[in-house]
């Protein structure tokens, strides 16, 4: 099946005039609905929540028993457009975005090139206007060329549109370099968004443990992440910046980041949904989730490359430590995907060592967060909160929540439906992730930007 065929099932496209989403609950964490109502969504807003009758013409929509909730924000995306258009297109990665339930979405610059330049951003912002099925806004590097020796030219970058700042892949190699975009956060309110790795310890292809010596793979030490997070929580005390640290694996590094808020430091940080279930005994094979019930799946193909992730899975031990430490509320902010696709021949057919880093996530994001919320470890309202109004407040973004005059960025799912991600069903271009073909629990049935139909699931 074509997957770029199934963008719009609804032909009557776009939706014209007033619509309302009937009967069903509503979790609303921006502005504290929590429970049933009606939403009318008119002339691309919110026009009325509460207990509504259709208007005369008014197409209603039932949507009893299902979860009403803002679109939600994934701040850190690879769309790979421009230069790796095999793996992921602005088509298609928004496309896939807005199946998962996603209305805006943050790409990050390791393209290539890079988005490290206005004209990069301007030719982005082209391409975005005519492609993008969901609002796309660009995250530009912090050093020219993504090399991590010379500053970007932060003031440019974000009068061009840049949410943040980010040489994510790498950790930027000067300190000195992120002294300085952490120093022009401080103008600038867009954060410095930092993947860290000490690439003196990198080289590995999974978590270094007792799973990585038995398999034979090189590892990664968690402290190979723990010393960056450590040097960066220390620049933002210096500089007083704005430093957001992404997809946090272990339980060591969140509690360094604890300690820094707690000293006054502005840091926000980001968990993602695989580190919260996943941990590296997936790598050998195993597909028992951490923090949630079993999924209906035999186990895989041990070394299988959908399960190389960077940062890796970690231990049980970092993956419960997580979902502890989201649900105390003093560190994750923000839940975001690392939707990171790559085509199968960086995956598929080479050794392990050898295969790309990263999985597609949009689509699947949302029911594992809802195995977390059916295990309790955390409620519904906060997973939703840390992927709308918390984000739409942090960068000043106009969705975030459904009061009355918002724009109508809305997903409607069922938190039950059972479905199964498969190689011709997602819309990503990628379909490297180890929940391929494995049940899942909870689907988008329908996603609206302004008002307009984005994705129905029918
Ligand atoms: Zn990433």
């Amino acid at each position: 099946m074509d997957r770029e065929a199934v963008f719009f099932c609804d032909e009557r496209g776009p939706v014209s005039g007033s619509l309302l989403l009937r009967g069903g609950t509503i979790i609303d964490p921006g502005s504290g609905l929590e429970g049933r109502a009606d939403v009318r969504v008119r002339g691309g807003i919110v026009a009325e929540i509460g207990r509504l009758s259709p208007e005369p013409g008014e197409r209603a929509v039932d949507v009893d028993g299902l979860i009403v909730t803002p679109g939600l924000i994934d701040v850190h995306v690879h769309l790979r457009e421009p230069g790796q258009e095999w793996k992921e297109t602005l088509a298609t990665g928004t496309a896939a975005a807005a199946a998962g339930g996603f209305t805006t979405v943050f790409c990050m610059p390791n393209t290539d090139p890079p988005l490290d330049s206005v004209m990069m951003l301007e030719e982005l912002q082209r391409r975005i206007d005519r492609d993008a099925v969901v609002r796309v806004r660009p995250i530009a590097t912090i050093s020219e060329g993504r090399r991590g020796e010379r500053s970007a030219d932060y003031a440019a970058l974000a009068a061009a549109g840049a949410v943040g700042f980010s040489d994510d892949g790498e950790s930027t190699r000067s300190s000195a370099v992120m002294r300085e975009a952490l120093t022009a956060t401080r103008e600038l309110g867009i954060p410095v968004m930092v993947h860290c790795e000490d690439p003196a310890l990198t080289g590995g292809a999974m978590h270094e443990g007792d799973i990585s010596r038995q398999l034979g793979i090189r590892g990664i030490p968690p402290q190979a992440e723990e010393i960056i997070i450590d040097r960066d929580l220390a620049l933002a005390e210096l500089t007083g910046g704005w430093l957001h640290v992404c997809h946090v694996s272990t339980g060591r590094g969140a509690e360094a980041i604890a300690a820094a808020r707690r000293r006054g430091a502005r840091v926000t940080a980001e968990v993602m949904p695989h580190h919260l279930v996943m941990d590296d005994s997936w790598v050998a094979g195993r597909r028992t989730p951490v923090n949630a019930a079993p999924i209906p799946a035999v186990d895989a193909e041990c070394g299988d490359p959908d399960t190389k992730v960077n940062p890796p899975l970690r231990p049980a031990s970092d993956v419960r430590a997580l979902a502890r430490i989201f649900a105390r509320g003093d560190v994750f902010d923000i839940i975001s995907t690392d939707h990171a696709p790559h085509g199968r021949p960086e995956k598929q057919g080479r050794p392990f060592s050898a295969a790309a880093f990263g999985f597609t996530a949009s689509e699947v994001a949302l029911p594992v967060l809802l195995s977390l919320v059916r295990a309790e470890h955390f409620t519904l309202s906060a997973a939703i909160a840390a992927m709308t109004s918390v984000p739409a407040r942090l960068w000043g973004l106009s969705g975030g929540q459904l009061r009355p005059g918002s724009p109508a960025d809305i997903v409607v799912f069922d938190p039950d439906e059972r479905w199964t991600p498969r190689d011709d069903t997602l819309l990503s271009r990628g379909t490297n992730t180890p929940l391929l073909n494995r049940e899942l629990r909870g689907r988008v049935k329908l996603t609206l930007v302004d008002g307009d139909e984005r994705y129905r699931d029918c």
